[in-house]
């Protein structure tokens, strides 16, 4: 018998982690797929490494891994050639060398574009550590900074990754306090508390850093222009002058999903359609996206972690339309630890999917754990144990 094509789109967090379980369970349960991995480049990224890269702490190279090695350890076929389209209508998949590639089920991660072109300034101005390149930049500035107002700017939500720029702003505020280096750190957000749905225990944790640290928090009503020339990033209520400016991207579309038909959420153009629980697109039902592009139609919010619980239910799901009986589980929990001052902490947050409205939500009830050392090297450690398989 032919084996059943399952192909895969981007070679990130949601394609990996879809790759390395679809074609683990199928050799398990002797299932017969053919597993094909599309991506635009040879390396796999682990994304929250950059600002390890920023702060001096890791090499670039400790970001990424080869992503052909998915063929050597998981018998996924990788080839690298960066998708323009989905046809599918057609179940194909045409690629930017003219590839057309068929497929019985496709799995869509192929994450979100940074719109630094969005507001008048800001791809110009500032520094960032959204992608490789940028962490660099960061660092060297970091280098060269001597001192004065340093302000870590969001200027729309959502944005990749919510606890980020929280982090940043704490882990700024005591290297430069450790440096003698004398800096005010300011985040400029849109975000009433730093990353509102996550609960009060959570913002509690940031607001009692920020105290401690003397790092201010400032709550802006929409983004106007970053004056690059004159430090300052205006917005409709507020202006802050600026010596250093750490900037977030606003998501935007990938381009293969902007061309295709089908591929738009129509509520918010920033993102692709999805349909909780199970991630399935809404029109094609041998279709999953468990990218980025689509965890706020499902319903929840930007951040590797949901990508990656995303992108375990979606395989579940696609496996059990192959093999029949098979668990189809549903996001239960999401678990992350991230960087607060020198230390670290874990957070557990309980979802659930409510089938009255169609989506996942916050059960409102969000976890913190003690803030220690255990919890930062438990972060570092993950990331770079997930990379290791790769390498
Ligand atoms: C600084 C920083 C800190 C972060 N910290 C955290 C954290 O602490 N916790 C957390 O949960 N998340 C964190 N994140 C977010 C996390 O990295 C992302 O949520 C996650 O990477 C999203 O996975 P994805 O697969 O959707 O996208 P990505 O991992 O970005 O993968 C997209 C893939 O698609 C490929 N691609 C794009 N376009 C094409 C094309 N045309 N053709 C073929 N391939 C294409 C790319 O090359 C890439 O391989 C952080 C991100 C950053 C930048």
């Amino acid at each position: 018998m032919t084996p059943r094509k399952v192909v895969i789109l981007g070679g990130g967090v949601g394609g990996v982690a879809s790759a390395k379980m679809i074609s683990e369970e199928a050799r398990k349960h002797s299932v017969n797929l053919e597993v094909t991995l599309v991506t635009k480049e040879r390396r796999h990224y682990m994304p929250p490494l950059f600002f390890d890269v920023a702060m001096g702490e890791a090499s670039p190279e400790e970001t990424y891994a080869p992503i052909e090695n998915l063929s050597r350890y998981f018998g996924v076929n990788v080839l690298v050639d960066p998708v323009n389209y989905i046809d599918a209508a057609n179940h194909t998949v045409v690629t930017g060398s003219g590839r057309k590639i068929e497929y019985d089920y496709l799995v869509v991660a192929l994450g979100t574009t940074y719109e630094w072109g969005k507001y008048p300034g800001l791809a110009k101005a500032g520094y960032h550590n959204y992608d490789l390149e940028g962490a660099i930049k960061l660092r060297d500035a970091l280098r060269r900074f001597k001192g004065g107002k340093v302000v870590i700017f969001i200027p729309e939500t959502p944005y990749r990754c919510g606890i980020y720029p929280y982090e940043a702003a704490t882990v700024l505020a005591v290297s430069f306090r450790n440096a003698g280096i004398k800096a005010e750190v300011t985040v400029l957000t849109p975000d009433p508390k730093p990353v509102t749905p996550l609960g009060k225990d959570i913002h509690k944790m940031w607001f009692d850093a920020f105290e401690e640290l003397g790092v201010e928090y400032v709550v802006h009503k929409g983004t106007q222009e970053i004056d690059g020339t004159r430090r300052i990033v205006r917005t409709t209520n507020v202006e802050e002058k600026y010596d250093l400016l750490i900037k977030v991207p606003p998501p935007g579309l990938p381009d293969p999903l902007k061309k295709s038909e089908g591929f738009t959420w129509k509520q918010d153009e920033r993102f692709a359609p999805a349909k909780p629980p199970t991630f399935r697109h809404p029109e094609y039902d041998n279709v999953y996206m468990v990218g980025e592009h689509s965890m706020v139609p499902a319903g929840i919010s930007l951040a590797g972690v949901f990508v990656h619980n995303a992108s375990l239910v979606a395989s579940n799901n696609l496996l059990a339309d192959i093999i029949g009986f098979y668990p189809r589980y549903t996001i239960p929990t999401a678990t992350c630890a991230g960087y607060v001052k020198d230390k670290g902490f874990m957070g557990h947050c309980e979802i659930r999917y409510n089938p009255e409205t169609g989506k996942y939500e916050w059960a409102d009830r969000c976890y913190v754990g003690p803030i220690s050392s255990l919890a930062r090297l438990f972060k570092v450690g993950f990331y770079k144990s997930w990379l290791d398989s790769l390498r």
